[in-house]
């Protein structure tokens, strides 16, 4: 048992060490005993035979989020819209070497990719990278449904690997968002209730998906030619540097 638990903690620190080492801002270690429920809701049962989940986070480039006040410019828009790109799929890539990495070490693994929506009409994947990364004690989730970190706000983008190797996980923190409701107030189409985030609420609460949806769609037939706002993560101030 005690060899095990050595053996567990040694890859949790090479996985951990690869990741910095390819760019990786954010490493941790969901345990998900206790979300089984939620998760298989949200996608399917095979999913219940993973107990942990490693969160892998790389950070938005600042000089082009401080920029998206002005998201209607087709210079801004593309441009941020290619940083997403280009960082999901470098999310994707760390997190196929880390799960082949578990995989090498006899464990199962499921990579759930950075952008992943299998339902068209709720707009969420398999699984959901929030979820994951505030059990793994990342960050707390605002009124705007991101995952808000304590270091960079919600400039980070996510990806997951599930495994059943038994890393040693961490723990939720708590919610720091205090009085503050700039996504709310910024959000055009008015996207967000501003209830804070509770666990026993479905997301509907808290956000209209598809007055996000419908106002991205406007901005891509009417101004840029892509689907891209993201005024909830330039106004937040968590993460924000001063300038
Ligand atoms: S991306 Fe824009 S429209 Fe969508 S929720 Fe954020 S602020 Fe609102
Ligand atoms: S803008 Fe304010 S309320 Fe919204 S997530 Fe950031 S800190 Fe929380």
């Amino acid at each position: 048992m005690g060899m095990e638990r050595e053996q567990l903690r040694a890859i949790r620190g090479q996985l951990e060490n690869r990741a910095m080492d390819t760019g990786v801002r954010f490493f941790g270690v969901a345990d998900l005993t206790g979300a089984q429920e939620t998760i298989v809701e949200q996608g399917d049962d095979f999913l219940a035979a993973f107990p942990r989940s490693i969160s892998l986070g790389i950070a938005l480039n600042d000089g082009i989020v401080e920029q998206l006040s002005r998201h209607k410019e087709v210079g801004v828009a593309r441009t941020y819209d290619y940083l997403y790109y280009t960082v999901n799929q470098s999310l994707d890539r760390i997190a196929l070497h880390l799960s082949s990495i578990l995989s090498a070490n006899g464990f199962q693994t499921l990579l759930i990719p950075a952008s992943d929506t299998i339902d068209s009409k709720k707009v969420h994947g398999l699984f959901s990278h929030k979820l994951s990364a505030r059990l793994a004690g990342l960050g707390w989730i605002g009124p705007s449904c991101l995952l808000i970190t304590p270091e960079l706000g919600p400039r980070v983008r996510w990806v997951t690997v599930l495994t059943d190797a038994l890393l040693e996980p961490g723990s939720p923190i708590s919610n720091r968002c205090g009085e503050c409701r700039k996504c709310v107030e910024a959000c055009p189409p008015k996207a967000f209730s501003g209830r804070p985030f509770d666990p026993s609420e479905s997301r509907d609460a808290r956000f209209n998906v598809q007055r996000c949806i419908d106002y991205r769609i406007h901005l891509k037939n009417k101004f840029t030619g892509v689907r891209v706002c993201g005024m909830c993560i330039h106004v937040c101030p968590v993460g924000r540097r001063e300038v």
